[in-house]
């Protein structure tokens, strides 16, 4: 059967805290770590649409105060694990070797499909600085960590009251 990919996903820079390794991956999906099998440690993510579902957007410079450029595609595979008692799926970036997270088992990897970086940017809710890197939160109320840089409020989670009260000071501030 034929893996439906989704039309956008975000791509996480990610780095092992415990051998120091550092790979890109799908953001929301528990990874582990190729080299020593530690969990990795997600940092900066992008947003990335398929190919059918790319958005026109001009190219800019996404590289950050960290020096990580993502890359402009990205080839998104899904892996399956064929071990009988286990037979996870989950979609994650094209490699050589995947191991599955749940019994250690080498992944077999299905479908690819090419992603694309998403170069749309995304206004501030607090000061309506039109250049933030991602969308501030999902539907789940999770942020996207990013800090915006001219007001300096970060995305965590949402809460309207908190955001309110952030707006206020930013205001009177700026008076
Ligand atoms: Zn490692
Ligand atoms: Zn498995
Ligand atoms: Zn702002």
């Amino acid at each position: 059967m034929k893996h439906t990919f989704s039309q956008e996903l975000y791509i996480a820079y990610s780095i092992c805290q415990n051998c120091n390794n550092n790979e890109f991956i799908v953001s929301g999906q528990t990874q582990i770590c190729n080299d020593c099998r530690k969990h990795l440690f997600r940092t900066l993510e992008r947003k990335y649409n398929s190919e059918k579902f790319k958005i026109e957007t001009i190219e800019q410079n996404f590289i950050d105060k960290n020096k990580i450029i993502f890359p402009k595609t990205i080839t998104i595979a899904y892996a399956y694990c064929n071990s009988i008692d286990c037979n996870y799926g989950e979609e994650v970036v094209d490699k050589e070797k995947v191991i599955c997270q749940h019994c250690m088992n080498e992944m077999e990897l299905r479908d690819k499909l090419t992603y694309i970086l998403n170069y749309e940017t995304f206004q501030c809710p607090i000061c309506a600085y039109n250049g933030l890197y991602l969308p501030t939160f999902k539907e789940n109320g999770i942020g996207s960590y990013e800090t915006c840089p001219n007001c300096k409020f970060q995305f965590t989670y949402y809460d309207e009251r908190e955001i309110k009260k952030y707006k206020e000071k930013w205001k009177r501030l700026k008076q």
